[in-house]
Formats: C-alpha cells, structure tokens, sequence
C-alpha cells in the first residue's frame, strides 16, 4: 500500500533508541490505520547504529535508510531525507525518543484535513531540565518571531509535520533545521501552524548540540535572512551601501578641495579630520562595489545544490 506518512529521523549515534522508536511508530500508525514508511538518515553514526537499522529493516520492511559517509549535521540528514520522501504528507522527528511518536495522527490530521502545509510542534514543558538549553531558547525564539514575523513558539523542534511539496521545495543546509518554517515561508506556504506536543527526557545517549548553537543559530539567522533578500541580487545590498559611502566620500572630498582653493596654501589639508573619513569612505565604497560584483559572478555561477556523499542505501527497491 502506498505510504500516506514518510517519517524522516535524522540520527547520529543513537544506536540504543532505533529499536523502542520503529516498534512505538509502528504501533501507533498501526492503531490509527495509516500506512506509514519510515526513512531513517544515519548521519556517520561511529557507533553500532547502521547495523541496527539493518537488522530493523528485517521486522519494518517500510524502512528505508540512506548512510552518510561522514557526519553532516541534522540540516544535511534532513535535506537527504527529504528527497527521499514518497508519502504526500511528511513528518520528521528526532532519534532519541525525546519525541512521542504518538503525535503523528494528530500532526498528520492538521496537514491532511486542516489544509496546514507545515505544522511545527510546541514543547512547551521542556524537559532538557537545563538552564543552558531552555532559557536561552526562549530569548531565542523571541529574537526569531521578531525577525521573522512567524509567530512560532518553538521554531527549532525536531517534530515536525510538512505537505510534501514544502519539504520537496526547501533546501536545508549549513544548520537551517532551525529555520525550516521561515524556509517554507519564504518558500510561499503561508499556512503554518504549531502544536503542542509533549518533550519527554532524553532515555539513552547524549545531546548532540551544545551552548554553541544558540550563536550559531543566530548568526545564521542573520544569513539566511540575507540571502532571502540579497541572495540572488547582491549588487542591490553592497551596490548601496557603497554607494553611500562613495558619496560622504565625494562631497568630503568636493568640500576640503573648495575650503582649500579659498584658503590657499596654509590650509593643512591632510591635517583636517574630513580628510581621512574622505579618503577612508571613498576606499569602502569601491570594495563594497567590488564585493557586489563578485557576488554577482557567483550568485550566476554557483551549482544550487549542496552534494553529501551518500555511503550506502538501504530499501530503495521498494
Ligand atoms: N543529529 C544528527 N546529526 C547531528 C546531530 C544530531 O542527525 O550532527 C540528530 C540526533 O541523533 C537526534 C536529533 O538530531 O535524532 C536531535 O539531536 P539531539 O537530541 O542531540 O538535540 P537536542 O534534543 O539536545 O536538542
Ligand atoms: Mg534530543
């Protein structure tokens, strides 16, 4: 039977948490009759993880899973899940049970009969139990709401619901799984939702992300808000800075050459604080000039795919 659910799980050593994840998915879309397929991405586990799925590959035969040669990060996991996708209504989650898979008829109603094309999930009793992680989190999501006029509580959860046309429409790289619902918006999906689903501890293994990604997730969240705007058109963001910094620097310029032709000889020219703001502003407008036409060259050169080394795949002839 044709999936109605494709379930990407982007993993990294999470060996101990794949057997209790497929049985429990299983369980529950069999209970609430949706044909499901799960597509697990082993993103370079060094632990026993691929051969796990392997041998889960055995009992769920709607398993199928696509090894990294190396770690990529979750956005790259994700990105080679998505392509993988066949079901018209796709759901990601994490690996390490920290999300029930008892959410997926709920998320899957939204998308299916509410006409949502994204649904995010709210953990909103986190329990991480760290002042390192749920603190920062908020400030976090409040800064994106702001920038993002997406009004998400929880824009970072690994449960997610999609419309296969979003997940087949976005590119996720670098570490943009943080921003996937501003991806489809801008992507022009307009109807995005949240859900409140329940976190639950982490049962075996570690967390794979540290303090780092709250800069980290910062930082790209400046980029991928300029690349939104500028990514294709760069001359039009360096193009005008340079041209404002071009003309401080001309009529500085225009102005001390005018003071100097009235004032003769005496005047002191490379004394006078205008001077060097003149020459300084003038130099940073031809190399913002120059960074927008090299940007240019490469938004018209550059490949638009990200390539991972895919090692193995498993179910393909499904
Ligand atoms: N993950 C991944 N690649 C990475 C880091 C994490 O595929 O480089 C997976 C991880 O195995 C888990 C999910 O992404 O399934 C979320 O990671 P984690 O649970 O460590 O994040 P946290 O819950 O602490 O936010
Ligand atoms: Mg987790």
């Amino acid at each position: 039977m044709a999936p109605e659910i494709s379930i990407v799980v982007p993993l990294f050593n999470e060996e101990e948490s794949l057997p209790e994840l497929c049985a429990w998915i299983h369980r529950v879309c069999t209970e609430h009759h949706l044909p499901y397929e799960i597509i697990m991405v082993d993103d370079g586990s060094t632990d026993e993880s691929w051969s796990v799925i392997g041998q889960l590959r055995q009992k769920f035969p709607t398993l199928r899973a696509i090894r990294f040669q190396r770690n990529y990060g979750k956005s790259a996991a994700l990105n080679e899940g998505f392509k993988a996708t066949r079901a018209p209504v796709v759901i990601t989650m994490d690996a390490d049970l920290q999300d029930a898979p008892d959410e997926i008829p709920g998320l899957y109603q939204m998308i299916a009969s509410d006409g949502y094309d994204l649904v995010s999930g709210w953990k909103k009793v986190r329990l991480d139990n760290k002042l390192t992680k749920n603190l920062p989190s908020k400030l976090y999501n409040a800064v994106n709401r702001r920038m993002s006029g997406l009004k998400l509580h929880d824009m970072n959860c690994g449960l997610k619901a999609y419309r296969q046309a979003v997940v087949k429409s976005i590119e996720v790289y670098g570490e943009m799984h943080r921003y996937i619902p501003i991806l489809a918006k801008w992507a022009g999906f307009r109807k995005i939702g949240e859900k409140v689903v329940v976190h639950r501890p982490r049962k075996y293994g570690v967390s794979k992300f540290g303090w780092e990604r709250f800069v980290n997730g910062f930082l790209d969240l400046l980029s991928i808000q300029f690349i939104s705007r500028f990514g294709k058109k760069p001359m039009h963001f360096f193009g005008l800075l340079g041209m404002i910094t071009l003309f401080i620097g001309f009529v500085l310029a225009a102005w001390l050459i005018i003071e100097r032709l009235f004032a003769g000889p005496d005047y002191g020219l490379a004394n006078r604080p205008p001077f060097f703001i003149a020459l300084t502003t003038m130099v940073m407008g031809a190399l913002f000039f120059i960074a927008g036409y090299l940007g240019e060259l490469i938004a018209r050169s550059a490949a638009d795919r990200n390539v991972y080394l895919v090692q193995e795949r498993i179910g393909d002839e499904n």
